[in-house]
């Protein structure tokens, strides 16, 4: 058996001893004589697996008795429009900030169900900055500011907790939940798809401060409506049963590499071995400003286009695979998530150097 280093931006790598105790438990968990797929979500043993899951990311990110965790389906883009559905409580809208492909989605989306004032924009830099808190026109009445955290695609990341008052903040963290602390007491709502940091697909995250729930739309859909979610311990329908024990797996292997803190340090020497070897390149370039570079998603660009398939194809004969960028920006991605170790990035980096020194 070989494993590649997969920096696909999602679904992505999961750690390996993850893998492994799944198999070593795939069609016995725990002396159950059932695969964990096979259970029912009532039973003892499943409702024990899911209660450890949300302990585990409740202590993983400090996140206060005054949240509820949610465990959703429907994804990051299910929750662009079960975000305004729930928490926009009698208000006329909320305010955006557009960031790039996923904000602008997230916007579309909101505009269903409510006002959406588009408080800041980096449309004029293409997309490669965030724009300063200093420059946002917000919205007093609005009933939420949201941003997307991380910018899988474009690859820009807040480095800044934005303060938004007394309007709560609330974020789209599908590609950089889990990568470092956060201080979840400085948002409204956390939400993201588990596929690109967590977990495998199927399963999607809400993290909501509870004064907030409790006045969704009358057209929500009951299993999207955060308090009928909160009564019943995200069992109104049945979740995504396996997507929740592999998170719960992966929480438990976070808090054995030291926890966020851990992680983050790692994955700021994960980005910061890539960034300087682009920047030290006369080859290679990142598109995107120094002080937004994501820690997560580093898209970059080789200095003639028409290498690119020559590019993947020595990568894939490496062993390194899924760096292709995403079709609306072109050139490479690599996404650098908890689960890709010091050592894929280090192979990447050598290739990189290889690559120049034939073509550059
Ligand atoms: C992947 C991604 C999404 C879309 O998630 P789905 O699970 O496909 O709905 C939305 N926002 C961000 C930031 C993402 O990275």
């Amino acid at each position: 058996m070989t494993r590649v280093y997969n920096f696909s931006a999602g679904p992505a790598a999961l750690p390996e001893p993850v893998l492994r105790q799944a198999a070593e438990e795939m069609l016995d968990w725990h002396g159950s004589g059932m695969s964990v797929m096979e259970m029912s979500h009532r039973g003892r043993e499943f409702i024990a697996i899911a209660a450890e899951a949300e302990a585990l990311l409740r202590e993983l990110m400090a996140i206060p008795p005054s949240y509820k965790v949610l465990f959703m389906q429907g994804g990051a883009i299910g929750e662009n429009a079960i975000v305004p559905m729930n928490l926009l409580r009698g208000h006329a809208g909320a305010d955006y900030i557009d960031t790039g492909e996923w904000s602008k989605k997230s916007i579309q989306e909101a505009k269903k169900y409510g006002r959406v004032n588009v408080a800041a924009s980096a449309a004029a830099s293409g997309y490669t900055t965030i724009p300063p808190r200093s420059t946002w026109q917000l919205d007093p009445g609005a009933a939420y500011v949201h941003i997307c955290s991380n910018e899988t695609i474009g690859g820009v990341e807040y480095h800044f907790t934005p303060d938004t008052g007394a309007v709560p903040l609330v974020a789209d963290m599908s590609s950089s939940i889990l990568s470092r602390p956060v201080d979840v007491r400085r948002y409204g709502a956390i939400y993201g798809g588990a596929q690109k940091n967590i977990g495998p697909a199927g399963l999607t995250i809400v993290i909501v401060r509870e004064d907030l729930i409790g006045q969704a739309l009358p057209i929500t859909p009951s299993a999207f409506d955060y308090q009928t979610v909160a009564e019943h311990d995200s069992m109104y329908n049945t979740p995504p049963t396996y997507a929740i024990y592999i998170a719960g797996l992966v929480f438990k292997w976070l808090q054995a590499q030291g926890g966020l803190a851990a992680m983050e340090a790692l994955n700021r020497r994960k980005a910061a071995l890539l960034y300087d070897c682009l920047d030290g390149s006369a080859f290679f370039r990142s598109p995107v400003a120094r002080d937004c570079r994501s820690l997560m998603n580093v898209p970059f660009k080789l200095k003639d286009a028409a290498l690119d398939a020559a590019f993947l194809e020595g990568a894939e004969e490496r062993g390194m695979v899924q760096l292709k960028g995403h079709r609306s920006v072109g050139g490479m991605r690599a996404s650098l998530y908890n689960a890709m170790p010091l050592a894929g990035v280090q192979a990447l980096v050598d290739y990189l150097r290889e690559f120049e020194a034939r073509h550059g």
